[in-house]
């Protein structure tokens, strides 16, 4: 918030006080054209969803439906997805973005008088859910390689704990024993993994769900299924944590999945073929990323999703932002504590990330 909208909020009568002192999140820049621009900044996939998923929207009389609300409990998609993951439809829940699925999330687990606990470098929306549910969050540091310390969480009176697996803009992957131990060391209280980038070489929490009664785990169609625009997220745990989740939602719009992003969703998440191509391709473009940053003299966090998170040498990371900026080329850059040096790159194609390559090879 600029200085001036901050006066102009205290200043303005119309707005609730609530309001008035929230801190919302600024998401990475969408601009509005990306004519010639290298755009690798904000996780997106460099590559068209499934073919199934494309073919969905060109189905004849696809608007006529419109005229009706659409499922509540979008109940195809959610069939859908417990087959995929061997749950039952009972233990899956849909929102609107995984963001959404967050928000109820938070105020159907978390909001408690006891402190959330997550990690000082994170995704940086749950400080925000927390101030607008009146949660408090308890940051743990990560280690000095930017791992996650497990052993830090045994906080006594915990609300909660909510993690990124792999954590983002870290893109470390923390091993599921170590998600077992965060589970055991709070049975009384839910631990949500987001795993939004779990399919780039992570393996999934959900196999652990029919053992632990706290786990709640969050997928996005944002990140590996190339379907950002479509705004489709999922939650799965066991039915009495989606019973909560319904709750929030029921109590909030009962109607958060339109019609088409359902059928658009469920024709995705049916194509596992895909979604493992996909994921491939982007890894192999990953890793050849990470060995010429490495050749160029970057310091390079091992990631196990679909961007990187790397330290230039010779230049401070702000001015090789504003460099490849220059140069049509935009990533990420996080003025904030401990990864002020660092820029987070998301992987795109091969030929953008040769451009980057050589971008960066220019400036440095
Ligand atoms: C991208 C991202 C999300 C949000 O995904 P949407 O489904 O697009 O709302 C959630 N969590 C993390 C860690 C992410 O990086």
């Amino acid at each position: 918030m600029s200085d001036q909208t901050k006066d102009q909020a205290h200043g303005n009568p119309f707005w609730s006080p609530a309001v008035a002192q929230l801190q919302p999140y600024v998401p990475g820049e969408q601009p509005k054209t990306t004519a010639r621009l290298i755009k690798l900044n904000t996780n997106e996939s460099p590559y068209p969803p499934s073919p199934r998923a494309q073919a969905v929207l060109k189905e004849e009389g696809l608007a006529s439906h419109l005229r009706l609300y659409p499922d509540p409990e979008s109940t195809e998609l959610r069939e859908t997805i417990a087959t995929q993951f061997d749950l039952s439809p009972e233990q899956v829940f849909v929102g609107n973005g995984s963001d959404e699925v967050l928000a109820h999330a938070f105020y159907s687990f978390f909001k408690r008088p006891q402190p959330l606990l997550f990690p000082d470098i994170t995704y940086s929306f749950y400080p925000v859910y927390c101030q607008f549910y009146d949660i408090t969050p308890q940051t743990l540091p990560l280690r000095e390689d930017f791992s996650i310390a497990v052993e830090d969480y045994g906080v006594d009176n915990a609300g909660g704990v909510i993690l990124p697996n792999p954590n983002a803009p870290t893109g470390r992957y923390l091993p599921l024993a170590e998600i077992e131990k965060l589970l055991q060391l709070h049975p009384e209280r839910v631990v949500v993994i987001d795993e939004a980038y779990i399919d780039f070489g992570g393996e999934s929490a959900v196999a652990l769900i029919d053992r632990y009664p706290n786990l709640l785990v969050v997928h996005t169609l944002s990140k590996s299924h190339a379907l950002a625009g479509l705004r489709l997220g999922y939650a799965m745990g066991q039915a009495h944590l989606i019973e909560a989740l319904n709750r929030a939602k029921n109590s909030f719009n009962s109607y958060p999945i339109d019609g088409i992003a359902q059928k658009v969703a469920t024709a995705a998440i049916a194509d596992q073929a895909w979604l493992t191509d996909n994921c491939a391709k982007v890894i192999a473009t990953r890793e050849w990323t990470c060995m010429q940053l490495d050749d160029l003299g970057f310091d390079i966090v091992p990631s196990t999703a679909n961007f990187i998170l790397a330290k230039p040498p010779k230049l401070a990371a702000e001015d090789l932002f504003k460099a490849l900026r220059e140069r049509n080329i935009i990533v990420r850059y996080f003025n904030k504590p401990r990864i002020s040096e660092y820029l987070r790159i998301s992987i795109g194609t091969d030929e953008e990330m040769q451009a980057l390559v050589a971008a960066c090879r220019e400036v440095l």
